[in-house]
């Protein structure tokens, strides 16, 4: 069975997020949505609200969990049994970091991480812009999954 952990922050997931996973379907027979949790950074939605976004934007969807994590990557997929790590992949900064640490993950554990392109139309989207927009009083429903839109 192959199996897929999408790690991310999510914070909040966006139309960027939703168009890797949902090409990345046909991929694999199950994908885990994986919120990290790491305690040095400072989240605009906590855990439980980032969660019930995605929840609620996949709940047709049987191949999709969604889970929170708190250790390295690597030794989560390792915990559900995970081949895979799934990334998406916007511009020349995004895969200057990614290789590092996809390189690292496969020394560590023999994981390979599959890199799907960002599509055209979804590629400027990142959840940081989203929550400058939300920061400032703003209107970020173009950016992210209905489910999302109806709750900021
Ligand atoms: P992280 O803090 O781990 O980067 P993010 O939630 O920002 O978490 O991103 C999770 C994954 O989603 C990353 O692989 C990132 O490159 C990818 N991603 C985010 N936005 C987009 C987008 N617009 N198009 C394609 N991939 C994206």
């Amino acid at each position: 069975m192959r199996k897929a952990v999408f790690p991310g922050s999510f914070d909040p997931i966006t139309l960027g997020h939703v168009d890797i996973i949902t090409r990345a379907l046909p991929l694999f027979d199950e994908i885990v949505i994986a919120i990290g949790i790491n305690a040095e950074k400072n989240y605009m939605f906590n855990a439980e609200e980032r969660m019930r976004f995605i929840q609620n934007t996949f709940s047709e969807e049987k191949k999709i969990s969604v889970e929170v994590y708190k250790t390295l990557t690597v030794d989560y997929c390792k915990e559900i049994n995970a081949d895979f790590i799934l990334r998406g992949l916007r511009n020349p900064a995004d895969f200057e970091f990614e290789k590092a640490i996809a390189q690292t993950n496969r020394k560590l554990s023999g994981i390979e991480t599959v890199f799907l392109l960002t599509s055209a139309e979804t590629s400027y989207i990142s959840s940081s812009i989203v929550r400058d927009i939300l920061k400032n009083g703003g209107d970020a429903s173009k950016f992210v999954p209905n489910s999302v839109a109806s709750k900021i």
